[in-house]
């Protein structure tokens, strides 16, 4: 039987100088809400040639599958924006990001349900969970929509902003019960779970761009909930400088575009109300038009 053989490793030097696409930089920190972040820690790819981003990632796995082709997107910025207007998803799996983020339990809960990243997240069985609860500012205490069953609104009175947060006082009652039961020797798997969910936990999530901007497709929109939004708009605005063309082309097709339905053109075109009986569906047409402009 002849054994494996595997040829000498053959190292090509880079054709130009690089640049390192954190400039150097071991963490790009945003700082959010009152305890939160959300962290740059790595990327991939790191360094390229002198006088590009990482957009030119996309741009090499494009090549691969086009080939000449590519002669008639005959620019970098083109191709792009092409690939991302028509869906062609997989070159943006090539470039990878690594961030470190401080979040309550409550937004960890809706972030984890985004399935094709890879998460290690702190441990409150090995340690214990530091004093550290989320909560938000008086003027973002907010009214149940009317709307919206799943969505806040306008601010409610001061008067109840301020019942609200008293009532986020309890936390460090609770806080206070959690360390006592350690002390008397409570198992920390289980002295935690008297925690609230507004108590920080912590992650490494590690994902490719492709998966990056599904994500803040669904949580920078006005959809998601304001907290998470804010550290979506937090994460975009780290790799934004990493992708910048990848960024606007996102921009421009995605987070700022609209998507129409069959009746949606079909009321456009014949200039008739929408041919729908589901109310929730003719207000989210009036949404559309008056962000349109019609
Ligand atoms: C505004 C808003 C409200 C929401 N409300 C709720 C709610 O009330 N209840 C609730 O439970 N969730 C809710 N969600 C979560 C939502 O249903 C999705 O789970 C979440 O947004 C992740 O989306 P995703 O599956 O596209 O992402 P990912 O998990 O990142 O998946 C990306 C893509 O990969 C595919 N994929 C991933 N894993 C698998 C797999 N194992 N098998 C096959 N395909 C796979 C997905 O289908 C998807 O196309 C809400 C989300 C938003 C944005």
């Amino acid at each position: 039987m002849p054994e494996p053989t595997v040829n000498p490793i053959e190292r090509k030097p880079f054709e130009s100088a690089v640049t390192d696409v954190m400039q150097g930089a071991s963490r790009w920190e945003v700082k959010v809400h009152d305890h939160g972040l959300v962290a740059l820690v790595d990327v991939m790819p790191r360094l390229v040639a002198n006088g590009q981003t990482a957009d030119a990632a996309v741009v090499q796995a494009a090549r691969v599958s086009y080939g000449q082709g590519t002669k008639k997107i005959n620019e970098d910025r083109g191709l792009i924006r092409y690939l991302l207007r028509h869906r062609h998803t997989t070159p943006f799996e090539m470039i990878e990001f690594k961030f470190h983020v401080v979040m309550p339990i409550f937004i960890a809960r809706q972030w984890i349900r985004h399935r094709t990243a890879n998460v290690n997240e702190y441990s409150a069985r090995y340690s214990v969970v530091p004093d550290r609860f989320y909560v938000p500012s008086a003027d973002a205490v907010r009214k149940q929509s009317e709307t919206n069953r799943q969505g806040g609104d306008a601010p409610v009175d001061a008067a109840t902003a301020e019942d609200f947060l008293k009532y986020l006082d309890h936390c460090q009652t609770q806080y206070a019960e959690y360390e006592r039961l350690l002390e008397r020797g409570v198992s920390r798997e289980l002295a935690r779970i008297g925690l609230p969910v507004n108590v920080y936990t912590e992650w490494y999530w590690k994902c490719d761009l492709h998966n990056v901007l599904r994500f803040l497709s669904l949580r920078m929109d006005e959809h998601a909930q304001l907290e998470i939004r804010d550290y979506a708009y937090a994460m975009f605005a780290l790799i934004q400088p990493i992708v910048p063309v990848t960024a606007e082309a996102f921009m421009d097709y995605d987070l700022g575009g609209e998507h129409l339905t069959r009746l949606e053109i079909e009321a456009l075109r014949s200039k008739q109300p929408l041919a729908s009986e589901n109310k929730r569906e003719q207000a989210e047409w009036e949404t559309k038009k008056a962000r349109m402009g019609l």
